[in-house]
């Protein structure tokens, strides 16, 4: 279970989130959308606190930590290990290989000794299709098979939770549906998923469940098939633009 609650944020005076509660089971998967500019980066950022948010608590599967006093680093660090990111942009290291970039951070995590960490990245990249390419560096990668190298790479920490921000927004369609594919595969697994994302088809096919943000708060939290047929003006008006 992740659970935030009353949870608060504001940059320079503006607030972003407005004590907002969320509870999210294991073994789903959860859509955020909402109008950009909405905080949907910034709650999902919240979970494995890159923000860090005025009041409110935050915990993961029996980890804990109440904002607004000191974090210390053995609590971030707790909460960052329930989970791991999936950027939009692709975030591997350039200088390492596809096969170094998913066996590091286990060994960094001191999860995992080298080898060990290797046999499971090249099974984890067998997931995603690219066991083909272990020697390959980043930027002989198409957007689609970076943006599924990071898949492996975030799935290597073995996390309780995926947190995807966005992940296909910068590729083309075809690249799209590939990365779309890896993680419809991990929503049938029954992963504890929380995907930001624009793509309507994946929330409408995918999610078990749909949270809407929209000024400041959760305009919507509940299915997909609620959400669709909602005739709540914001929401109308938020999935206009996709017709
Ligand atoms: P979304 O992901 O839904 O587009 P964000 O969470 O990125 O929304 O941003 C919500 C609001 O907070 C926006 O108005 C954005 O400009 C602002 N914001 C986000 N991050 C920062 C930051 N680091 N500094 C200042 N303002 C920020
Ligand atoms: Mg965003």
């Amino acid at each position: 279970m992740l659970e935030l609650n009353d949870v608060s944020k504001s940059f320079g005076g503006t607030p972003v989130l407005k004590q907002v509660s969320l509870q999210l089971r294991g073994g789903e998967t959860t859509v955020v959308l909402g109008p950009s500019g909405s905080g949907k980066s910034t709650l999902l950022r919240t979970m494995n606190l890159l923000e860090v948010p005025e009041s409110g608590c935050l915990s993961i599967n029996g980890d804990s930590v109440t904002f607004g006093a000191t974090l210390t680093r053995k609590q971030v660090a707790a909460i960052r290990r329930r989970s791991a990111m999936v950027f939009q942009g692709y975030n591997l290291f350039p200088h390492e290989t596809v096969l170094e970039n998913v066996a590091m951070p286990p060994v960094l995590n001191g999860k995992a000794d080298r080898a060990t960490a290797r046999a499971r990245a090249t099974e984890l990249l067998g997931k995603v299709g690219m066991d083909h390419r272990l020697q390959e560096y980043p930027d002989n990668l198409s957007g689609g098979q970076q943006q599924r190298v990071a898949i492996a790479r975030a799935l290597a920490v073995e996390p309780d939770y995926l947190l995807f921000d966005e992940p296909t927004s910068a590729l083309d369609p075809e690249l799209e549906a590939e990365v779309i594919k890896v993680m419809v595969d991990l929503a049938r697994e029954r992963r504890s998923l929380v995907v930001v994302t624009h793509n309507i088809g994946f929330a409408r096919r995918v999610a078990d469940r749909i949270v809407f943000l929209a000024d400041g708060g959760i305009g919507f939290d509940g299915t997909p098939e609620g959400f669709f047929a909602s005739d709540n003006e914001r929401i109308r008006r938020y999935l206009n633009v996709f017709d």
